[in-house]
């Protein structure tokens, strides 16, 4: 596994394994089939409500702690210096955990300045390795690092072929900010898996149209974590190591950007408010 340096010295693999839209109940198996299939990062959230089924799996597994990456992230509702914290240690209770690897501010809404200042003494206190974002655009990005001592390690956003953001990539790397894709597959969005670009380079390198996108990812140095409930696709998904895509071949899944979301818009106050409003059962 080919791994990112973070901006903190701490090393995360590019390819892990996400648990979003995973019911609890079929989660704890889909972890352990991930785990048996060579995966060691796995992405879940507060808002999921699968931690516990994800820390199940991790106790079952018998791999040793220093060998998994895991992230989790604090949902709006827990927003705030002390829920923050309060909200942290639920997680790691959840999960079974005596630390994490990486926990993230899950949206850029509510007192997200107060929970950052927890987050950066949960880790000078050594419970999480790195501390992070998600769904931050660049302007939220840039307002946080300017104005907080720690740089988030990591913003995870929608990156897929239909809305690469390297714009976003560029801001993040100026900054030392670690790009992270969520639905690298755009949840198949679009047509993606039958698309005709992606087909024919696949076709020339002998690999379907999954192994396709998360390579121009990986090429791009974006972490990815798809997510499947599969056997077979886990373990298709993991084999993206032994083939390498042209200049061309990028170029042209490059050419596939609409630029736009295919699922919300962060800056729109409607998405803003609706999201505000969500109490999942953290
Ligand atoms: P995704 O990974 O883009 O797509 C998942 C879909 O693709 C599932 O329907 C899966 O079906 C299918 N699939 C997976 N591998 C396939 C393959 N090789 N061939 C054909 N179909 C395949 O979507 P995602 O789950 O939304 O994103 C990945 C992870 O990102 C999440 O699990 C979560 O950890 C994270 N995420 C974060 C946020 C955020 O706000 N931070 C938002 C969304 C997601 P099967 O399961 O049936 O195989």
């Amino acid at each position: 596994m080919q791994n990112v340096l973070l901006n903190n010295g701490v090393e995360m693999p590019i390819l892990g394994f996400g648990v979003y839209q995973i019911p609890p109940e079929q989660t704890e198996q889909a972890v352990s089939d991930a785990l048996n299939a060579g995966y060691r990062s796995l992405d879940t959230a507060a808002a999921y409500g699968n931690e516990e089924a994800v820390g199940r799996a991790i106790k079952t597994s018998g791999i040793p702690r220093e060998d998994l990456f895991v992230t989790t992230k604090l949902w709006i509702s827990s927003a705030g210096e002390e829920n923050a914290r309060r909200a942290f240690h639920t997680s790691l209770r959840k999960l079974g955990l005596d630390h994490l690897d990486l926990y993230l501010i899950h949206q850029p809404f509510g007192d997200v300045y107060g929970s950052w200042r927890a987050m950066e003494a949960l880790h000078r206190e050594g419970t999480v390795r790195a501390i992070g974002v998600s769904n931050f655009h660049p302007d939220r990005l840039v307002d946080l690092i300017d104005h907080n001592e720690i740089t988030p390690a990591v913003n995870q956003i929608e990156t897929h072929p239909f809305n690469r953001r390297t714009a976003d990539q560029q801001v993040m790397r100026e900054r030392g900010v670690q790009i992270e894709s969520w639905g690298p597959f755009a949840e198949g969005r679009n047509n993606l898996f039958s698309n005709p670009v992606l087909s024919g380079i696949g076709a020339a390198h002998g690999k379907s149209v999954a192994q396709v996108v998360l390579r121009w990812l990986i090429q791009r140095r974006v972490v990815v974590i798809p997510k499947s409930v599969r056997a077979d696709r886990m373990a298709e998904n993991l084999d993206v190591f032994d083939f390498e895509l042209t200049d061309d071949q990028m170029a042209s899944i490059d050419a596939m950007d609409t630029g736009e979301s295919l699922f919300f818009d962060h800056r729109d106050p409607e998405v803003v408010s609706r999201f505000g409003k969500l109490q999942p059962n953290t």
